[in-house]
């Protein structure tokens, strides 16, 4: 581990299939010759002389100096997921907040101005409107994710523009290459939240997005243990974000890294069932009587069903339904459910399903909550890996209880 391939990461990666990199790329062994990628659990590290600690320190001498900002198995993690994302170089952080956290404050200033939708996850949109304000960056928010309501809020200021495709909880998709074009066309970059789809289902830098934001909490650990964030960009951005890390501190642990290294191995395939267990249910909800409508990029009736196949490998897991009935129906739904996990988290083994407008977005207002379209009857399914007859058995018999 003490020697991980460096070269690797300084001069691109292998030329593999991303199922292989996920599993191979950017490990050797140490001398012990252990197979699987061990937790490399330090704070710091010991120098051969004087002379190699001012190195390290000095940045003249590569490898380790203190596990605030270099750890070689959150060093693994990031090569792995730089690689999955098509991006240059990426950094971990604590969790996903903390990594969009490092990226608006170790790259914007006062003055700047970023560009986003209320349309994204909960404590997303109370940073950028309850924090960023009061450092001097200006939000501009769009109204929708139709690159036109975006174009006029894009001005000489604008650095940043922001968001999530598809969004949360209602699976609204922006086309990426649309967006990145305006930005690019006022020097300004775009940064997309992959969280929903994972490099597995799509890759927002070969759309032309500059950066791609992360949280490791969901998909990328998939068995829901540990939080945990990345930002995957161009090697100066994510030297520069390096050294905000440096010195504020917000880093990722070397044993969550070690547990994203072992959700890498098997994103591919675990999204691929995610995702067709998710567009069973899709199908057998949206002919239920009890549901109001369904929301899922893979069904017909979805407005950007074909915009979803051409950015993406598959639909994703996750979909949103209306019940028929008030909040009270909702939460009846969602009090019968046997199998399914009540629990805001999502990206799990197993299925979760969760009521947005009191939990996950409960903290918007209800003005933020009806723009987005957030209602009283809306249940979140983030869909697991479960039999999918037992899922649809347990839905059924919790509909027939609105
Ligand atoms: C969960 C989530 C985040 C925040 O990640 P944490 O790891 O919980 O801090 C950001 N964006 C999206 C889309 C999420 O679902």
């Amino acid at each position: 581990m003490s020697n991980r391939n460096r070269s690797d990461s300084e001069s691109g990666f292998p030329s593999w299939a991303d199922d292989t990199l996920a599993i191979r790329s950017g490990f050797e062994r140490s001398q012990y010759g252990e197979h699987s990628e061990p937790i490399m659990a330090t704070s710091s590290y010991v120098y051969s002389s004087a002379a190699e600690a001012a190195a390290r320190f000095k940045g003249e001498s590569s490898g380790p100096v203190y596990s605030r900002f270099t750890n070689p198995t959150v060093q693994l993690f990031e090569h792995r997921l730089a690689a999955l994302e098509g991006g240059e170089a990426c950094i971990g952080a604590a969790s996903g907040m903390a990594a969009t956290a490092t990226l608006l404050l170790g790259t914007l200033q006062q003055g700047d101005e970023i560009v986003a939708t209320r349309n994204m996850f909960g404590s997303t949109v109370n940073l950028f409107k309850n924090f960023l304000p009061r450092y001097g960056i200006t939000v501009r928010w769009a109204d929708s994710l139709n690159v036109n309501d975006w174009a006029p809020l894009v001005n000489g200021k604008t650095r940043l523009l922001y968001l999530e495709t598809p969004t949360n909880p209602l699976t609204e998709l922006a086309d990426i290459r649309a967006f990145a074009d305006l930005a690019h066309a006022h020097d300004a970059q775009l940064a997309v939240d992959n969280c929903f789809c994972t490099p597995a289902l799509q890759k927002p830098l070969a759309l032309g997005a500059d950066i791609v934001v992360h949280s490791a909490t969901k998909y990328l650990d998939g068995q829901g243990r540990c939080v945990g964030g990345a930002v995957v960009g161009s090697a100066e951005l994510i030297e520069t974000l390096t050294s905000f890390m440096r010195s504020a501190g917000p880093c990722m642990s070397p044993f969550n890294a070690w547990v994203f290294i072992k959700g890498l191995e098997t994103l591919s395939l675990r999204m691929q069932q995610h995702c067709s267990n998710a567009a069973e249910l899709a199908g057998f909800l949206e002919s239920h009587p009890a549901i109001r409508h369904v929301y899922y990029p893979g069904l017909a009736s979805h407005p950007d069903a074909e915009l979803a196949r051409k950015q993406q490998k598959l639909p994703g897991g996750i979909l949103s339904m209306e019940v028929d009935g008030d909040q009270a129906a909702a939460w009846r739904m969602i009090d019968a459910v046997k199998i399914c996990s009540i629990t805001g988290n999502l990206g799990d083994a197993r299925t979760t399903i969760t009521h947005p407008a009191t939990t996950t977005h409960g903290r918007m207002t209800a003005e933020d909550r009806e723009h987005a379209g957030i209602g009283e009857s809306l249940i979140r399914l983030a869909v697991g890996l479960e039999d999918v007859e037992d899922l649809r058995n347990d839905l059924e018999q919790a509909l027939n209880r609105i």
